[in-house]
């Protein structure tokens, strides 16, 4: 069982914050923002290519949702998912970083060899 899906069933602990039957949403355990949540299916998937839409778009409504009762939906938020060992996802279960709390840039994001892509 994959370390997502053992938080999912509640066999590790972990700082919930909001849950459904399908979704859970809990603070990273490494923030690299003031907020930092992960937002999870509660069933495997391994990451964003392999989500059917349908349970995109309910992910899509349960995220709003974490976004409005931690109060980033005003001030605004990053939405990130890394999908594959290219975008360095480092755990197999489909996974959305919410990112906020303060201005956020890009800077984290970029290679010191970019310049090579522009
Ligand atoms: P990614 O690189 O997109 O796969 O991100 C995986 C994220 O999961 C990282 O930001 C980790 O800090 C986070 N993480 C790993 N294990 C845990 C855990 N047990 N509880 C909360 N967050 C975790």
């Amino acid at each position: 069982m994959c370390i997502f899906c053992k938080i999912a069933s509640g066999e590790m602990n972990t700082n919930k914050i909001l849950e459904d039957e399908s979704f859970l949403a809990f603070h990273d355990v490494n923030p690299k923002a003031p907020v930092h949540i992960l937002v999870i299916p509660k069933t495997h998937i391994e990451k964003f290519d392999d989500t059917p839409p349908e349970v995109m778009a309910q992910m899509t409504t349960f995220i709003k949702k974490v976004a409005n009762l931690i109060g980033v939906d005003k001030s605004g938020y990053r939405l990130i998912t890394n999908n594959g060992e290219d975008a360095g996802q480092e755990v197999a279960h489909l996974h959305f970083h919410i990112l906020g709390g303060t201005k956020l840039s890009w800077q984290h994001l970029q290679d010191t060899n970019s310049k090579e892509f522009i």
